[in-house]
């Protein structure tokens, strides 16, 4: 049986920190404070360099939380931390998530002459009601500005990130934010439907009443809708969430999405080595204190069942457009996707939820609009 060990490309590094906590926020992220974010740094350097030498990247994604709030001296110490530990230049894919509130013309002068090449900017609306509803620090003028400015300072690859599904929002109202994106003409958007997850102040507010979420079939609608536009405006929809112009897929999240290894940094950051899942410990303070004792901040780890991976990487690769190739999976799990799925492919494909027409597995159109309920039959 071949093993699933696959080369780890990627690099992930999580700066938890944002000016201020939105109110539909589940993410590992907390306010910053001052003083606090030189240890973080410092501490993930110590992080990084015990992994010195021993991986070769194609991509680098910093993530958060809001890695645009540390200031410009901030800035040079991260990247030059991570650059440190960046060897391969070949088809390489470096990203860093912004909020328009906290990203200057500087910190984007920054951020390229260290060789960012790829920001992806949380826009979200560019509705001022729908943004102060999200508890957003910025409006849709600034996030506007802050793409015109990624553009006139030399990035050639931007992503926009937008939610829809806000309660009351109209389809009109949704394709005023896809009319204005396409006009900003970045090279990736994601959409993503606004979500009511763990104990945020949105989902209170859902609980008691005050916020009554969107009706499913308009959200569906809407969902519908920027597939129809964003792929007459020539993106490609690669995934259930993106949308790119041709060559600008998210490498690093192609990357998971195959199910592939990668290390993570920093307070609450997964990684996925050797086989084994692991997290780091989620609280900053705990995370600081535990690399200044030992180094080691693992507070979970686990080695999938080669069943259990095998499940997992169908379930990400279904979030393509491509799918699974059969050929992939058998080269990677010694067996054939039938031997392990082969009702649930048979009663998917009955009810014209996938097909495997070109010996891949994907999701139909019909499937697309259900994809959680087709990934729960392999799971
Ligand atoms: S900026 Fe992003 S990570 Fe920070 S609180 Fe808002 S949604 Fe969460």
């Amino acid at each position: 049986m071949n093993r699933t060990k696959q080369p780890l490309s990627s690099l992930y590094i999580h700066i938890p920190f944002c000016a201020k906590k939105c109110d539909y926020c589940d993410f590992n992220s907390v306010v910053s404070e001052s003083g606090i974010i030189d240890h973080y740094l410092h501490a993930v350097e110590r992080e990084l360099n015990v992994f010195e030498g021993k991986y070769s990247y194609d991509t680098v994604y910093i993530g958060g939380g809001t890695p645009t709030i540390v200031n410009e001296n901030q800035i040079k110490t991260l990247l030059s931390i991570v650059n440190k530990h960046i060897k391969n230049k070949k088809a390489f894919e470096y990203t860093v998530e912004a909020n328009p509130g906290t990203l200057t013309k500087n910190k984007m002068k920054l951020l390229r002459d260290y060789g960012v090449n790829r920001i992806s900017v949380g826009i979200q609306s560019f509705q001022d009601d729908y943004l102060k509803f999200l508890g957003r620090i910025h409006s849709g003028a600034i996030a506007t500005k802050c793409v015109e400015l990624l553009v006139s300072e030399g990035f050639k690859n931007i992503n926009v990130d937008l939610i829809f599904g806000y309660p009351g929002q109209t389809l009109d109202e949704w394709m005023q934010d896809l009319q204005r994106v396409v006009e900003l003409k970045p090279e990736h958007i994601s959409t993503y439907a606004l979500t009511y997850e763990g104990e945020t102040p949105l989902v209170k507010k859902a609980r008691n009443g005050l916020v009554i979420k969107l009706d499913e079939d308009v959200e569906l609608e809407m969902y519908q809708t920027a597939m129809r536009f964003l792929r007459e405006n020539n993106y490609c929809h690669y995934e259930i969430s993106n949308f790119a112009k041709p060559g600008y897929e998210c490498s690093h999240n192609i990357n998971y999405w195959n199910n592939k290894e990668y290390l993570g940094v920093g307070a609450g950051a997964y990684s996925f080595i050797d086989g084994e899942r692991s997290m780091n410990e989620r609280s900053v303070s705990h995370y600081i204190k535990g690399i200044e004792e030992s180094t080691n901040v693992k507070v979970f780890r686990e080695s999938l069942p080669l069943h259990t991976f095998a499940s997992e990487t169908i379930v990400m690769a279904l979030r393509m457009m491509r799918g699974m190739s059969g050929k992939d999976f058998y080269d990677r799990f010694g067996y054939k996707i039938g031997e392990q799925f082969g009702a649930q492919i048979s009663d998917l494909k009955r009810l014209g939820l996938l097909n495997d027409d070109d010996e891949r597995l994907k999701l139909t159109e019909k499937g697309l609009f259900v994809a959680d309920s087709v990934m729960a039959e392999f799971l």
